[in-house]
């Protein structure tokens, strides 16, 4: 078994500040494990020389591979390249057919390449260069004569650079201890976290496959993930057990990996020839904002209303005494919104929202107390929902809760 120790170290004071969340690294400690790296540090360095080096070294020390992330602009305080330079000993040469492509993209642009960009063409004895088709910076495989057997790999800052760098120059020029991996995700909704762990049992204790459930906004997220020798083997292996999974939690799986809820709704509504109207409270256009995240949502979103003040419900159809009986949040008050939506915008499905979002209670409900609606062909259907979380999460678990309900609606399998 071929073992790998990685190491990684982000560069930049805006990281070190707290100004930016080191979200690549969070990418690349998942992409390391998954190919059966191990990694036992990770270092947060500022834009200085000095500490880059210094941080460069202690890795080098100790780890096969060490990733540095981020410098690699144009910039005096862009290092990374003068601090892996001086750690290996050698020096930078520029690299007249890189030179010749940055100018190329510059004046692709009509500009003219500031010289301080030139630095970017660097390479040195003992690195490769890893082309970036979406940045200006290359990034760098450094196999250090300085270091046998060790390698330094500089990837560029910017997340969508350096994930196509990672995916389309890294991963088939490391000889990786795991060659074969696969996951796949199962996205759920209208089940609680403890709920799933207690109908998968024993499933999440197992390491390979390793079942882990994720509890995410938009529902429970259940990821299957197998290693093998290669990667058709790793999805044999998972198989049986992602069966496993999809039998326990059937009625609640809506999708896979990157599926959303919206989506899975939507193309539903398209299939079945259907159209959607909102009014909303509670979530003031979010729920139509989800709807209408998706590409061709005109073909079954009809349109919709935030009815925020009393008011405004009874003028797109709520009844007043409704609101004096059972006050503006509650399940007749949803019920009435969802049928007008139903009735006003002329589709199929009509959904409504209204509850606290707090901080503070309202109606003397308390704070997380939601209502949510549907109307449809078979009548109409409310349900109560208590919430958890700061006013943002409120709306954002209200929106999926009501999209979920509409989801199981549409499958027949309704309240
Ligand atoms: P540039 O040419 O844009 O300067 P660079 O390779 O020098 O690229 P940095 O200057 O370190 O990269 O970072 C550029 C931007 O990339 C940062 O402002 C930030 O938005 C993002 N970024 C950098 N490092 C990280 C990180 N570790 N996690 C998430 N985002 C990052
Ligand atoms: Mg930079």
């Amino acid at each position: 078994v071929v073992t790998l120790l990685a190491e990684l170290i982000s560069i930049g004071t805006e990281l070190l500040l707290g100004e930016i969340i080191d979200s690549n690294a969070a990418f690349l400690a998942q992409q390391l494990k998954a190919r059966g790296v191990a990694l036992h540090w990770k270092t947060v360095v500022g834009d200085n020389l000095g500490r880059a080096c210094e941080a460069l070294e202690r890795a080098l020390g100790r780890a096969d591979l060490v990733i540095v992330g981020g410098g690699l602009g144009p910039t005096d305080d862009d290092l990374t390249r003068e601090a892996i330079a001086a750690v290996v000993g050698e020096t930078p040469v520029i690299d007249e057919g890189y030179l010749a492509q940055l100018r190329a993209f510059f004046e692709s642009r009509g500009r003219h390449m500031p010289a301080q960009n030139s630095k970017q063409a660097w390479l040195l004895p003992s690195s490769e260069a890893l082309a970036n088709p979406i940045g200006t910076a290359p990034g760098w495989l450094v196999r250090p004569a300085s270091h046998p057997g060790k390698m330094i790999v500089a990837l560029p800052g910017p997340p969508t650079e350096m994930k196509r760098m990672w995916r389309e120059q890294l991963l088939g020029r490391i000889a990786w201890p795991v060659a074969g991996f696969y996951s796949r995700t199962l996205r759920t909704i209208a089940i609680g976290e403890s709920h799933v762990t207690e109908l998968l049992g024993a499933l999440t204790q197992a390491a390979n496959p390793s079942v882990a459930t994720y509890a995410r906004r938009d529902g429970v997220h259940v990821r299957i993930a197998a290693s093998a020798p290669s990667q058709d083997l790793a999805s044999v292996l998972a198989a049986p057990v992602i069966e496993q999974v999809e039998a326990s939690l059937s009625r609640y799986i809506y999708g896979y990996d990157d599926d959303s809820l919206a989506q899975v709704v939507g193309n539903l509504l398209k299939a079945n020839t259907q159209s959607v109207a909102a009014i909303e409270s509670l979530t003031g256009g979010l729920l139509l904002d989800e709807l209408t995240g998706i590409a061709g949502a005109s073909a079954y979103v009809v349109g919709g209303a935030v009815t925020y003040t009393d008011q405004m419900k009874v003028q797109f159809g709520v009844n007043p005494a409704t609101i004096a009986a059972h006050g503006a949040i509650s399940r007749e008050t949803a019920l009435e919104m969802a049928e007008a939506a139903r009735s006003r915008f002329g589709s199929t499905w009509g959904l409504a929202t209204t509850g606290v979002a707090g901080p503070d209670p309202s109606e003397g409900k308390a704070v997380g107390t939601v209502y949510i609606a549907i109307a449809g062909p078979m009548g109409s259907h409310a349900s109560e929902l208590k919430l958890i979380g700061e006013r943002r999460t409120i709306k954002e678990r209200t929106v999926f809760a009501l999209l979920g309900l509409l989801w199981r609606n549409l499958r027949g399998e309704a309240q």
